[in-house]
């Protein structure tokens, strides 16, 4: 058997419960894994040890599992797109900009590492990471430390928005099927990682530009397979609409009718379903649907909230039955942040603050985010879990006074208080760095590359216009 690791006398421990299926705190407990298996949580562990940690001043609790994020390129978009909405497509971002910044593959994996960095010492240890495959993204997957769930979309349109205002779309069946292909290839490659951390997952890239067929198939290809499947659907108003106005029925009961919805499918974001206050429509089904077939919600609202949209709301949807989970979308990668603004947009939206409780959103953000991942080994510290924890310094200021460590953490002194992360065992993050990856020099090369990419501007914008009036800056200049 592989040594023993023991944290001895953590101050705190967030113990999964399983028979209650909940967290709950322990006092002065000891925490042992061999190899990347947790083997004991709670008193004394009396078995032979090689590694002994002091884990006084500490609180272990479960890595963060982040169920969506695009690594690859969100980064090369900070101080650019927090503010670019389109109000002629109800404010959202999404769809005007895709073809104006491009970047090469040079600033993909400067975005990559750093992301993979930035989310590592915020005590992600999984995430879904949903991208155009390139070369190079599984090798540096492998490196990053992380437990990665390799989530390669693909797609048999592309969106186009013309005018400045209305969103069309641009078929191709053939090649979608081609990059679906693809994808479970790649999907294949991960599972076959000598690392032992890469997973993977089918990933039709949005519910308005796949079509019926590869909608279905790939649901089948991934059920038959034990993959989880997860689309972007019900993210827009203009999303919202155009299912409606193709299909006569909104884009989660057009899914259901297509039988891809149940166990494992999640849906990225499911804000805008029938219900939803901005979309007047008449039938009220969809929360019934999700919560009846058992398909889950991937909510990332810090994005959303940029644009002035919210779920409504992350308490109500809980309370229907719906399987909750959590990911950071865009930036920052911060599932600490990401745990309160959750919290703090669903007490809005509810206009009550019991809506959700401080331990129902970290169950999402993690046990639930292990659910959608179709994986019950991790998202929790218990023995045959894997070895996939974070431990908070409790001596760090911004955690006292250290009542309640978790409300400390998430109101207040987020990755600040995150001193070390071991991911299967193996200590990724020491001292709130990262050891396999070099957040700084990614920092540098991202910098070059979001030159690049805002120098290439006028050549893609219809009207030939400059980074600085497609995104004019937060003050003037001079
Ligand atoms: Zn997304």
């Amino acid at each position: 058997m592989a040594t023993v690791t023991c944290i001895r006398n953590l101050d705190w421990l967030i113990a999964w419960d399983a028979g209650a299926g909940e967290h709950r705190y322990l006092r002065d407990a000891d925490l042992a894994f061999a190899g990347d298996t947790i083997l004991h949580v709670g008193g004394r562990y009396d078995g032979e040890v090689a590694e002994e940690i002091d884990g006084r001043a500490l609180m272990a609790m479960p890595g963060l599992v982040n169920v969506h994020s695009h690594p690859t390129n969100q980064a090369l978009y900070k101080g650019v797109r927090e503010e670019l909405g389109n109000p002629h497509l109800y404010g959202t971002g999404l769809y005007d900009y895709i073809t104006l910044f491009i970047s090469d593959t040079a600033g993909k994996l400067a975005a990559a590492e750093y992301t993979y960095a930035e989310m590592l010492t915020s005590g992600i240890t999984t995430f879904a990471d949903l991208t155009i495959p390139f070369d190079g993204w599984l090798d540096l997957l492998a490196r990053s430390g992380l437990r990665a769930c390799a989530a390669p979309m693909f797609r048999s349109a592309s969106w186009k928005v013309v005018d400045g205002r209305t969103l069309d779309y641009q078929w191709d069946e053939a090649a979608g099927h081609r990059r679906f292909e693809a994808a479970v290839e790649t999907v294949e490659a991960a599972e076959a990682d000598p690392c032992g951390r890469l997973f993977g997952m089918i990933s039709p890239a949005q519910i308005d530009t796949v079509e019926a067929g590869l909608m279905r198939e790939s649901h089948a290809l991934a059920m038959a397979k034990g993959w989880p499947w997860q689309v972007h659907a019900s993210q827009s108003v203009v999303e919202f609409y155009e299912m409606t106005g193709r299909h006569g029925k909104t884009p989660i009961q057009w899914a259901a009718d297509l039988g891809v919805l149940g166990p494992g499918s999640s849906l990225g974001h499911a804000i805008f379903i029938d219900e939803h206050s901005w979309v007047h429509w008449p039938t009220h089904e969809d929360l019934g649907i999700l919560a009846e077939t058992g398909t889950a919600v991937a909510h990332c609202p810090t994005v959303f909230s940029r644009y002035g949209h919210q779920l409504e709301d992350f308490g109500r949807y809980l309370r229907a039955g719906v399987t909750m989970g959590l990911g950071t979308d865009t930036f920052p990668h911060n599932m600490i942040e990401e745990m309160r603004t959750a919290m703090i947009l669903a007490r809005a939206a509810a206009q009550n603050m019991r809506t959700v409780t401080t331990g129902e959103m970290f169950h999402a953000a993690t046990v639930g985010g292990a659910e959608i991942l179709r994986r019950d080994d991790i998202g929790r510290l218990a023995p045959g879990a894997k070895a996939d924890l974070v431990l908070v310094d409790l001596d760090e200021p911004l955690m006292q006074p250290v009542r309640d460590p978790l409300r400390s953490l998430i109101y207040t002194a987020a990755d600040r208080a995150i001193r070390d992360v071991y991911v299967g065992g193996e200590k990724m993050v020491e001292n709130g760095r990262s050891i396999r990856l070099d957040i700084a020099d990614a920092g540098r090369r991202l910098q070059d590359a979001q030159a690049l990419i805002a120098a290439a501007v006028p050549d893609r914008d219809a009207r030939c216009r400059s980074l600085d009036e497609v995104a004019p800056m937060s003050l003037p200049l001079g």
